[in-house]
């Protein structure tokens, strides 16, 4: 069945000065929490002398390379820009710049003189860590203070409870959306439901308690929330109250199969950053990234406007492995620098080997398993046989059907060709130790360790 796909007739032409690599790969891995799109679903600032609420932000850059370029919005419980001082005079936008293994602070100089509550988002060019904390202050002494991480948004939310727990809800959408919480005693038995619906970007903190009707005097069991259709994200988080102390409970949310267009944005950034790095000659700073609410199975580049475009149907496919996702990102992103030089670079005879070939190096820079590749054409080799599944004119190919298997075999060239020149090898190499340190010593990321 598979052999028929053998005729594309491949081409090996790859010209090597131009194949180097950043010296320093692994540096651009991250903490696993770091995004570039985070949610804060959850914050509380000023208030009277009896009781006042201090708001900071805290973000780091783990990348000791490249400076981060933020965007962090502060929004009210429903859904309208919430303006906070955070040192420079009231805003509900604030831009800044962390530097290479930098940090952040915006703390609120408390200029409300009533409570207000609401959450934040925030924008940034490469992932960052980033924690909202909130302190309450009374008469002029600081009392307690409760960190909220930023969290990205999910179908679905666990967490311990008991009738104090602080709840806080973050519809992400721009529509309304019902979410239902659902509470479950010690012995898994449920015992109480209620739904909230929350109107476009709108904001809802509570304490269960305040819904004694719904949820027994002693209660104490597991919250579960959920969206009102299985794909239905949304940002979540719960605090633990017992006797008035407060404590941190771990996220409930699941980092799988939610959150896509996260996770789309996230591929996207990383991989045209360790662009921009490799080729500082290509001006990419117009790039753009188009995510389609399709069912087509597609991603593609477009010529005028210079935008990458991909169906959340293809990010469903394949956003299990970040790697795979982004060896989808960055072969289209190989084409947008077709489309800047007006030339092939890696392969002068056929685009999309050329574009294969980038998307790898660019992969491989920005911190990915550039083996992904040959898993994201697999699975679409998988749905190949399903046409109707398939768009015809993925990656504006003309036969997709036939080319994957012909690819991978490229791939695998330009790879063991990009290691084994002067300039890609201690980043291989790098690679290779941390990443694959048992595979055989002949392939590809496995080159001799030095001094051994
Ligand atoms: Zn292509």
């Amino acid at each position: 069945m598979l052999a028929a796909m053998a005729h594309y007739r491949i081409t090996r032409t790859i010209i090597a000065a131009t194949l180097f690599l950043p010296s320093v790969i692994l540096a651009q891995l991250e903490p696993d929490t770091a995004q570039v799109n985070l949610y804060f679903p959850q914050l509380a600032d000023g208030g009277d002398q009896a009781q006042t609420w201090q708001t900071s932000f805290v973000f780091t850059n783990s990348n000791p390379a490249m400076p981060v370029a933020c965007m962090l919005s502060t929004l009210n419980d429903s859904g309208g820009p919430l303006a906070l001082d955070l040192g420079t005079g009231l805003q509900s936008r604030q831009s800044f710049t962390i530097p290479p293994l930098g940090r952040k602070t915006l703390r609120s100089l408390m200029a409300s003189r009533s409570v207000v509550t609401g959450w934040a988002y925030a924008a940034c060019s490469l992932p960052v860590q980033g924690t909202v904390l909130f302190r309450q202050i009374v008469n002029g002494v600081p009392q307690v203070e409760i960190s909220a991480p930023a969290s990205l948004p999910s179908p679905i939310y666990r967490s311990a409870a008991n009738r104090s727990l602080g709840v806080a809800l973050v519809n992400v959408y721009n529509r309304p959306v019902t979410i239902t919480l659902q509470a479950f005693d010690s012995a898994g038995n449920q015992v109480g439901s209620r739904d909230f619906a929350l109107c476009a970007l709108c904001h809802a903190s509570f304490n269960l308690s305040s819904f004694s009707g719904n949820f027994p005097r002693d209660f104490e069991g597991m919250a579960v929330l959920s969206g009102s259709e299985p794909s239905t994200v949304f940002s979540a988080w719960t605090l633990n109250a017992e006797r008035g102390l407060l404590s941190s409970l771990p996220s409930g949310g699941v980092s799988w199969p939610g959150g896509h267009e996260d996770k789309i944005w996230r591929a996207y950034f990383k991989v045209l950053a360790a662009a921009a790095q490799i080729m500082p000659e290509v001006d990419l700073s117009s790039t753009r990234l188009d995510i389609q609410y399709s069912s087509e199975i597609n991603a593609f580049a477009t010529k005028n406007d210079g935008t990458i475009h991909v169906t959340l149907a293809l990010a469903e496919l394949i956003a299990d492995s970040p790697s795979e996702l982004a060896s989808v990102i960055a072969h289209e992103l190989g084409h947008i620098v077709q489309f800047k030089t007006g030339k092939l670079t890696y392969n002068t005879s056929n685009a999309e080997l050329d574009a294969d070939a980038a998307g790898m190096i660019f992969s491989l820079a920005a911190g990915y398993d550039p083996y992904a590749s040959a898993g994201a054409m697999g699975k679409l080799m998988m749905i190949t046989n399903r046409t109707d599944l398939f768009s015809q004119a993925f990656d504006n190919l003309r036969d997709p059907h036939t080319s994957f298997s012909n690819r991978m075999g490229v791939l695998f060239a330009t790879l063991q060709l990009a290691c084994s020149l002067p300039a890609g090898q201690s980043a291989c190499a790098q690679y290779r130790n941390a990443i694959h340190p048992s595979f055989p010593p002949t392939i590809p990321l496995a080159l001799p360790r030095p001094n051994k």
